[in-house]
């Protein structure tokens, strides 16, 4: 019997993951179909609930339904608990079990940039969903320090107490971030700010970038923010969403199947439809 696969969200029209899953299982010749459904927060219990129902094999969950899924879940694994949020479901055996990809997935993305994390010196710009997942995997993997720079620094501030592995962290302004940006290695910018139509506005100002750092900006419409614009023209690397994007899909299509895909078939497809080229080995 053909599989089911799905996304839910709301809104989810602007997703790009059917078309990155459905290519995949039709290139690796499974019998599956994965569709966008978009579930408003008070049907998420009955949405689940059905789904369950009808045995499907399998889920994405994305904004604004990643935290509040949790309890509705048989099981959550222990990254995912600790970092509060879901975004892969797995039927095993008919109880549904949650995964996070995400930050895992941005990591993978970054080692084709620089080999390690260990040792370096990271500034996250944003403290919302994302930045969680991605601090908590970032901070199993020995970088020297992680500050974390938020619009609001109260919530930067929740997110380094709840991290369970010690590393060295500062919750900061936007401002005092800005001001000693020359101080880190990789920064990572994780804010809505700079995401299509708002494509002209940056969350900060890079002056005092170190020229040699890696800047990385999770959102990948468009695909080069003005951010990613500015630090490529003061000389420093630059690293899209997009990797993330196809890595956090590659973990949960490998969950749910045991093929770990071809990333580089899954990066092609998906720039086709943003209209967008770029190496796709960097
Ligand atoms: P979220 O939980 O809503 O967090 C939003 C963050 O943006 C918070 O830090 C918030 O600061 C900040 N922010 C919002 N408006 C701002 C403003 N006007 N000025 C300054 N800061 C502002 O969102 P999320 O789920 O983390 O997603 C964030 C971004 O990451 C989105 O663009 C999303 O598309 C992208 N994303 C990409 C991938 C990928 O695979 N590439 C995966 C997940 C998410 P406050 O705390 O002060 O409100």
């Amino acid at each position: 019997m053909k599989k089911l696969f799905a996304v839910l969200g709301d809104p989810i029209g602007h997703s790009m993951s059917p078309i990155m899953h459905n290519d995949l299982f039709s290139y690796y010749e499974i019998d599956a179909a994965y569709h966008p459904f978009q579930v408003k927060n008070e049907d998420l219990k009955t949405a689940i609930q059905g789904l369950k129902t009808i045995g499907i094999s399998g889920f994405n969950v994305t904004v604004p339904h990643k935290s509040s899924i949790i309890p509705l879940l048989d099981d959550v694994d222990n990254l995912a608990k600790q970092i509060g949020a879901v975004n892969t479901v797995v039927n095993e055996d008919g109880k549904l079990v949650g995964y996070n990809t995400d930050g895992l997935g941005f990591l993978r993305g970054l080692t084709a940039y620089i080999p390690s994390i260990v040792d370096r010196k990271v500034l996250i710009i944003g403290a919302g969903g994302a930045a969680r997942a991605i601090y908590f995997t970032l901070a199993y993997n020995k970088p020297r320090v992680i500050d974390l720079a938020n619009r609001t620094v109260g919530k930067a501030e929740e997110l380094i107490k709840a991290c369970p592995v010690m590393v060295e962290s500062r919750a900061l302004s936007l401002e005092d971030a800005s001001n000693h940006l020359k101080d880190y290695d990789v920064i990572i910018q994780t804010t809505t700010i700079g995401m299509s139509p708002n494509s002209s506005e940056q969350p900060i100002v890079i002056a005092n970038l170190n020229h040699q750092a890696l800047v990385c900006d999770i959102i990948y419409n468009p695909l080069e923010t003005k951010l990613l614009k500015e630090a490529k023209q003061k000389g420093a690397s630059t690293q899209n969403g997009l990797d993330m994007f196809i890595y956090q899909g590659a973990l949960a299509f490998e969950k749910w199947t045991g093929i770990s895909p071809d990333v580089q078939r899954m990066k092609e497809n998906v720039l086709k439809q943003l209209g967008g080229t770029q190496n796709v080995n960097r």
